[in-house]
């Protein structure tokens, strides 16, 4: 049964990062998610049912748009694959339990800013929002009161370390520093984690996102670079592996 399960989350994980897609290019361009039907983006044409299935429909077309024969961009299989393998390796972890679902959110919004953060340099308020709403309701109704109550009082921890972060970033370096969008991200990152492991998910989005950083400094003189996708890397990291606050004293009393 269990594997049945794994592919059936595999499955699911496509399909949603295939709507995810949608919502990330579209969202901070303040189009509907829902009209029109999706598109080729270099020659309009309306794609059918079947050149809508995840992967497989990039694999038989060979890359291509079966219209005008230009290239699909990789970016869509690629986050595709990523919410099918994620959403199988939650399950994987948790099995049926409430942090299923928290780990679903996590990896749905992340896949979400990968798109929107990466293109636009937004994370839309609304997606952060309603993730947000999701991780409290799963935490006071399927946990307890007092669960969902230190997971509110520890987003708004990291909600205030974040902004005094950018406050002080700003006096540093005379410029924006964090976006807002990345200070109310911490808010939800500290929803789901404890503040300490919250902290801890600043610290490895940077050393992820710094060999990206200097990459593109280097090839392509990129100057900024969106903190999102790499926080919640951080944040999927974390929860994943079920680091908790004892493994951490462990590793530092050795
Ligand atoms: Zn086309």
């Amino acid at each position: 049964m269990r594997i049945l399960y794994s592919v059936g989350f595999l499955i699911l994980g496509l399909l949603f990062g295939s709507f995810y897609n949608v919502v990330g290019f579209r969202l901070p361009q303040k189009k509907s998610i829902i009209k029109p039907r999706s598109s080729c983006s270099k020659c309009s044409h309306i794609l059918k049912w079947y050149e809508l299935i995840p992967v497989m429909s990039f694999i038989f077309q060979k890359g291509k748009c079966r219209h005008c024969h230009k290239s699909i961009s990789l970016f869509y299989p690629f986050t595709e694959l990523m919410t099918g393998i994620l959403f199988m390796v939650s399950y994987y972890i948790f099995g049926f339990n409430p942090n299923l679902l928290i780990s679903l959110f996590i990896v749905s919004f992340l896949i979400i800013v990968i798109v929107s953060d990466l293109n636009y340099m937004i994370i839309p308020d609304e997606i952060t929002l309603l993730f947000s709403i999701l991780v409290i309701i799963v935490k006071f109704i399927l946990l307890d009161f007092n669960t969902g109550l230190f997971s509110l009082l520890s987003g708004v921890i990291m909600f205030t370390i974040m902004y005094l972060i950018m406050l002080i970033g700003n006096l540093i370096f005379k410029k924006e520093t964090l976006g807002g969008g990345d200070i109310k991200l911490m808010f939800f990152i500290g929803l789901t984690l404890h503040p300490i492991l919250a902290i801890l998910t600043i610290f490895i989005g940077s050393i992820i996102a710094l060999p990206v950083a200097i990459y593109l400094q280097v090839k392509k003189n990129e100057k900024m670079i969106p903190f999102g996708p790499f926080l919640l890397l951080g944040n999927a990291f974390i929860f994943l592996t079920q680091l908790d606050l004892n493994t951490i004293k462990l590793l530092l009393t050795k």
